[in-house]
């Protein structure tokens, strides 16, 4: 099995070094990660990881039981955000990038719970049309990342996430998605405590012509690395998802579902 959004002490909000979530790994019977550190390049302030040193570590940790790749977790915003986050991956080569939107309209919607005032429905479509401008600026990376992170940070009393809150939306983002060749991930942590959601939405995708997803428990501490990853596996396969994707210098591997 594989987690594919792993975060280490290269993360201004993990603490843990890459040895000791590749111990963890192995401790949950993984057979391949992928370190995915911060780049948020999105107006946050946030200190991006520095990723010639995380190539590094990835380097000195190949040879055991579980495979390693070497990945980032990059913020999608406007061109500019696209521009200074290309420039901080100059002259490095890694397996995958996640694009995530973490910002709504340039709130964090992980801090600042004003922006839940308004109806679930609103601000769950209001985040979509934040995703469906950034994925065109210009950045290229592998899968968008946690399609529903602002469920993740919202304070309703039911969180959950599904296709009628925006299909027009999620069609638009999934047809230029597979248009691209990218993917999206199963983000178990949006789930956090709850009942898994997206069957309908990963149903949508694949109708769409969606090929591959991958899985990533978002774990930012050893606790939680590959947790939940057999229920996302088990969600693609119940959406007839075909393939689930590992990758290697950007280009998908895929593994039969
Ligand atoms: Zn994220
Ligand atoms: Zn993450």
């Amino acid at each position: 099995m594989f987690d594919y959004h792993i975060h280490t002490a290269f993360s201004f909000d993990a603490d843990t070094p890459p040895a000791g979530m590749l111990d963890a790994a192995e401790r949950a019977g993984l057979r391949e990660i992928c370190f995915t550190d911060h780049v948020d390049m999105d107006g946050s302030g946030f200190p991006p990881a520095d990723l010639a040193a995380l190539s590094r570590a990835v380097c000195a940790l190949q040879g055991g039981a579980v495979r390693v790749r070497f990945g980032a977790e990059v913020s999608l915003a406007d061109e500019a955000c696209a521009q200074r986050s290309l420039a901080r991956l100059s002259g490095l080569e890694p397996d995958f990038i996640i694009g995530s939107v973490h910002l709504l309209e340039g709130r964090d919607p992980y801090e600042d719970k004003s922006l839940f005032d308004a109806p679930k429905g609103e601000i769950y479509r209001r985040y979509l049309e934040n995703i469906d401008r950034a994925i065109r600026t210009g950045f290229p990376f592998s899968v968008l990342g946690h399609f529903d992170y602002i469920a993740k940070c919202a304070v309703y009393s039911d969180r959950s996430f599904a296709l009628s809150d925006a299909p027009e939306l999620f069609d638009r983002i999934f047809d230029f998605l597979v248009e691209q060749g990218k993917g999206i991930e199963i983000n178990t942590a949006s789930w956090r405590e709850d009942a898994a959601w997206g069957l309908d939405i990963l149903r949508r995708y694949r109708e769409r012509g969606g090929q591959f997803v991958t899985v990533g428990s978002d774990a930012h501490a050893p606790e939680r690395v590959g947790r939940r990853i057999e229920e996302a596996i088990a969600l693609a396969r119940a959406a007839g998802i075909p393939y689930l994707a590992t990758f290697e210098r950007m280009r998908p591997i895929l593994h039969r579902l």
